[in-house]
């Protein structure tokens, strides 16, 4: 078969089209050939390899996990969540969008963190994980219901013990100007790497919902390689809220840096799907 020359241009053009549109389905090419880091939706390097790439990740105590509040235990024994220095408002600190997450590391030198059976667990840093209306981004699942957000904050012992407190997060119409000092900052850091300082002061405990101290616990995993075990997890029993317009300003965020940025490599949604519980049990303080 002999094609005429606009035969030839039309099947180029056709192949181009094609091999255009693959490239895109599969996901971009966000980091998605990068074994040595991880991403959320990269065929090699997304959710399902983490196991196969970071070992821990195939452990049987990872999270998130759904938590199912008919199961839960109640224990009236169990102490409430103490939160100390979270009253402090941070004037300092650091935003980073390290490719994976956007995160707040205070820099004030303030002692802030929780305090479990006596012991206290210092406050590192606070990170998100996010997605939208239609593909929500919480982490945990409350009854297989999944919030659009969730906030995470990271907390280490002097015996390097970790304790992360999650905070579920609701889109609702209305701004919350607890998010304010944060959203300000977001376009400053829409792309992988870049990091800002905080332009105003931060009130972390109005970032807490409300009545923090009564919390689901349970013995768990970092979300994110390397997946380490040991966590001890207190998912916040009440919800925070935050504005349309302010969750749509987290949507912007890339997992690339500024060169690569195409459509496909927006961050969100950045949460890892949800782990088998293997029959442990969620602790919930009354
Ligand atoms: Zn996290």
């Amino acid at each position: 078969m002999i094609l005429s020359p606009t035969e030839n241009m039309t099947i180029f053009m056709l192949l181009a089209i094609f091999l255009a549109a693959t490239k895109l389905s599969a996901g971009g090419y966000c980091e998605e050939d990068n074994e040595e880091t991880y991403s959320y939706h990269g065929s090699t390097n997304g959710p399902r390899q983490w196991p196969r790439l970071f070992p821990a990740c195939n452990g049987d105590m990872q999270s998130p996990i759904d938590i199912q509040t008919s199961n839960v235990r109640r224990d009236r024994q169990l102490k409430k969540l103490n939160f100390f220095g979270y009253d402090s408002t941070v004037r300092r600190a650091d935003i980073l969008n390290d490719g994976h997450t956007v995160m707040i590391t205070p820099r004030d030198n303030v002692r802030r963190g929780i305090t479990i059976q006596g012991k206290d667990y210092n406050l590192q840093q606070l990170h998100f994980h996010w997605g939208s209306e239609k593909n929500p981004g919480a982490e945990h699942t409350l009854n297989r219901r999944r919030f659009e957000m969730e906030a995470h904050f990271v907390h280490r012992s002097s015996d390097n013990r970790t304790a992360v407190v999650g905070v579920l997060i609701q889109m609702v119409n209305k701004d919350n100007q607890a998010f304010k000092p944060i959203v300000d900052v977001v376009f400053d850091v829409l792309y992988k790497d870049e990091s800002t300082r905080l332009q105003s002061s931060l009130n972390l405990s109005k970032l807490l919902p409300e009545s923090p101290a009564s919390y689901y616990g349970y013995t768990g995993s970092l979300t994110t390689p390397m997946c380490t075990e040991g966590v001890a997890w207190f998912v916040l029993q009440s919800k925070q809220t935050i504005g349309r317009k302010q969750l749509n300003s987290f949507l912007k965020v890339y997992s690339v840096e500024e060169e690569d940025r195409s459509r496909e490599c927006l961050l969100a949604p950045n949460n890892r799907p949800l782990q088998n519980p293997n029959g442990r049990v969620i602790y919930a303080s009354s």
